[in-house]
């Protein structure tokens, strides 16, 4: 059937300042790591990123490691692009990353120019777009002179193969390290895609939000829910199809009696204040004002409208954010 996006659907969702630039992103952004390659019907990819757009999810996250097989779910992302959100190409955030491992070839992995630009092109023909709005540096590569690899998303843009550059995965020095050759190339850092939630404060302990303050970088923050485990789903067991079950990423193994203890007391909480957990975990993260979104991945549209509704309720109060640290830090 012909997609026509819904008209109101900028209504909802905030939508955030990225650091210092003049690039707003919704405040809840969707990737695309799992669920996405090969293993999952199209079908259903396809109607839950329609029915994220619908929702005000402007910004799609990608890499050319995503699948599987690698490359997969960019290329599920250009299938629907091609079928149904050419017409709304100007509408979306699109970011691709390059850097980590795809394949045994010294070129398919690290932060050379020959790994990061090639790496690109290549992105660019599966997604089936002359530009990605963001492009990032996957993750640090101590091997590769800096200059180098932040040379090569200079270059990125320069060609006009990318509006936007991004790193992910770095730590602040090398953070902030990025930015200043960045600034100085004339390509301000536009923003950093880190793991943060209530199950890991990395960010907040290591100084990275501080650095992103000062430096003018915005944070996209991915894994709010922990892969699902800050959700109630895996209070009892491990649901049929559920991540833990089936990804390489999730291990069954975490699931304790540990982490049973501290996510009952979390859900309490949540309870109390007539939300799920996922709601609570999402919130938690938007609650720093260095974050621009919060990068979500989703197996349904009904995880989409629940995750969404987080957006709907009052801020955590001082007396919440305690209990919270109380049971969320190890
Ligand atoms: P989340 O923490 O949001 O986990 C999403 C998963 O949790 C869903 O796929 C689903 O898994 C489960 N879930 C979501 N909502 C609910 C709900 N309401 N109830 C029950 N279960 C729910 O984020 P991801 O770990 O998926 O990461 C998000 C994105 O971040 C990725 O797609 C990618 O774009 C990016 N990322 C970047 C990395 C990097 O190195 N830069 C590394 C990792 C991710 P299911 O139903 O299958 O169990």
């Amino acid at each position: 059937m012909t997609y026509s996006a819904v008209p109101d659907r900028y209504e909802t969702l905030p939508y955030r300042r990225t650091g210092s630039s003049g690039l707003v992103l919704p405040a809840v952004s969707f990737g695309l790591w799992q669920k996405f390659g090969t293993d999952y019907a199209y079908e259903t990819q396809r109607e839950i990123i329609l029915h994220a757009f619908d929702l005000g999810i402007s910004h799609f996250d990608n890499a050319d490691r995503y699948g599987p097989p690698h490359r997969a779910a960019q290329e599920t992302f250009g299938r629907v692009l091609t079928t149904d959100l050419a017409p709304y190409r100007d509408e979306l955030i699109l970011s691709t990353k390059a850097g980590n491992p795809i394949g045994p070839s010294p070129y398919l992995t690290g932060g050379s120019r020959k790994s990061i630009l090639t790496s690109l092109d290549h992105s660019l023909r599966d997604l089936g777009t002359d530009y990605v709005d963001i492009f990032y540096h996957h993750s640090p590569d101590v091997q590769t002179p800096l200059e180098e690899s932040v040379g090569a998303l200079v270059s990125a843009v320069q060609q006009g193969k990318a509006l936007y550059v991004g790193i992910s995965n770095y730590l602040p020095d090398r953070a902030h390290a990025a930015a200043e050759l960045l600034r100085e190339a004339g390509v301000p850092l536009l923003i950093h895609q880190t793991r943060y939630s209530i199950y890991d404060r990395r960010p907040e302990q290591n100084g990275l939000l501080e650095t992103a303050d000062q430096d003018g970088f915005g944070v996209i923050v991915y894994s709010p829910l922990a892969q699902g485990l800050l959700t109630d789903k895996y209070l009892d067991a491990i649901p049929d199809g559920a991540r833990a079950q089936n990804s390489t990423f999730l291990s069954p193994e975490v699931i304790d009696d540990t982490y049973r203890r501290r996510t009952t007391e979390l859900n309490k909480l949540a309870e109390s204040r007539g939300q799920s957990l996922a709601q609570l975990a999402l919130q938690w993260v938007l609650r720093r004002g260095e974050v621009t979104s919060a990068l979500i991945g989703a197996s349904s549209t009904a995880q989409l409208d629940h995750n969404l509704q987080a957006l709907t309720f009052p801020p955590l109060t001082d007396e919440e954010l305690a209990l919270i640290d109380e049971h969320g830090v190890h």
